[in-house]
């Protein structure tokens, strides 16, 4: 029997970003609006929805439906970057609010916590990622925000987003997941608990390393999210219109792209772990590794792209093992369909504690034999082992 309420699975949404139709063509992907302002009508009244540019765009707004699918989130909105996005989460606490993070996280967001503690506009307490006992002895009655970023950069240690939720909401806070190198289609942190979801929408979603986009999803709108918004609004740190429609183009992929990820990122962290170059391989999905049964749970038993490698040798050895390589492009970021290394000391800079000799990674969609080769034959050009 046909059963007519069937609804099609979330790739198979996603992969038609929502069914998208444009009203009056049909046109399957939505239009590219360049419009600074817009015209009001005959009655001199605001065509609704948008007055100015910094109010959004259609393109915007469907991207945003797409990722709230994904998330289970009742709203999501889109920001022109993963940092203007975090940056708004921070400016909406109110003056002298304590916030709970990991010592150790992507950089950037580190950094900003640093200067608003600094300016006296939060107070910041750490835990070490990965470590609940740590965060729960950091977070404490009237904590506004507990900050998770797992698995995190660029040590990839897994924190329990079920566990830290309770944690956080036993204070009366609201938790932050950042999962951006676990995408929706793996973690849907909204399900676990997590108040606020983030991703760095540059990465994962976009998928093709020419967008740069952040994305926050809630369970439950509120004051808070009004006035997360109303940040975007006045900041101007709306997703615009063609980097939304990349966006939306990189999310029809996106299931397809991190499977593929997932499955290189594997066979390569088998292959290196013990290898005679390599001192450690930090890869939650290695049942070695601390935080694999964890993720195993929270990430749909996938374990993404991301790794990190502790080459034997010296800091040059490991910066050399970069400059070798000819087929991973020696550059930041991640989440792209191409294969990314860099020594991460010196792209997060002096005073961030990472290891001297650790090799970040970002693993694409190549032939995975490709990837190990090259890495293999960098490895012993540089002198590793
Ligand atoms: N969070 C994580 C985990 C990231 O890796 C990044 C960027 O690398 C960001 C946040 C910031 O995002 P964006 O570069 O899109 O501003």
């Amino acid at each position: 029997m046909t059963d007519h309420n069937r609804k099609p699975s979330l790739p198979t949404r996603i992969s038609q970003a929502l069914h998208f139709e444009e009203d009056g063509t049909g046109a399957v992907t939505p239009a590219i609006q360049p419009a600074a302002t817009y015209a009001r009508d005959a009655d001199y009244a605001v065509q609704k929805p948008y007055f100015y540019r910094r109010d959004g765009n259609g393109a915007t707004v469907q991207a945003e439906a797409m990722i709230a699918e994904m998330e289970g989130a009742v709203e999501t909105l889109l920001f022109s970057s993963g940092m203007s996005a975090c940056t708004a989460v921070i400016e909406h606490l109110p003056a002298g609010a304590h916030v709970v993070a990991p010592k150790v996280m992507y950089h950037g967001v580190l950094d900003q916590l640093q200067r608003y503690a600094a300016k006296g506009r939060l107070e910041v307490s750490y835990y070490t990622a990965g470590s609940l006992d740590e965060l729960a002895a950091a977070t404490r009655d009237g904590t506004a925000l507990v900050w998770v970023e797992t698995p995190n950069n660029p040590n990839w240690e897994v924190t329990d987003i079920a566990a830290a939720a309770e944690i956080a909401h036993g204070a009366g806070a609201k938790l932050l997941t950042d999962c951006t190198a676990t995408p929706p289609c793996m973690t849907r942190a909204l399900d676990l608990g997590a108040d606020i979801s983030f991703h760095s929408a540059t990465k994962y979603l976009g998928g093709h390393s020419d967008v740069s986009a952040g994305a926050l999803s809630v369970r439950a709108t509120g004051d808070h999210w009004d006035d997360i918004a109303l940040i975007r609004k006045l900041q101007g740190t709306v997703l615009q219109s063609f980097d939304a429609w990349l966006l939306i183009r990189g999310m029809r992929t996106l299931y397809l792209r991190v499977e593929r990820a997932c499955a290189n990122a594997m066979a390569i962290a088998r292959h290196f772990e013990g290898h005679g170059g390599i001192e450690a391989v930090l890869y939650p999905g290695l049942p070695s590794d601390p935080g694999h049964a964890v993720a195993k749970r929270q990430t749909d038993g996938q374990f993404g792209g991301m790794m990190s490698m502790i080459v034997k040798g010296t800091e040059q050895t490991a910066i050399d093992v970069c400059r070798f390589c000819e087929v991973f492009y020696p550059a930041t970021s991640l989440g792209g369909v191409e294969s990314l290394i860099e020594h991460r000391k010196t792209v997060s800079g002096e005073g961030f504690p990472v290891h001297p000799r650790l090799l970040r990674l970002s693993i694409g969609i190549e032939d995975a034999d490709d990837l190990i080769y090259d890495l293999e034959q960098a490895l012993s050009r540089a002198g590793a082992g």
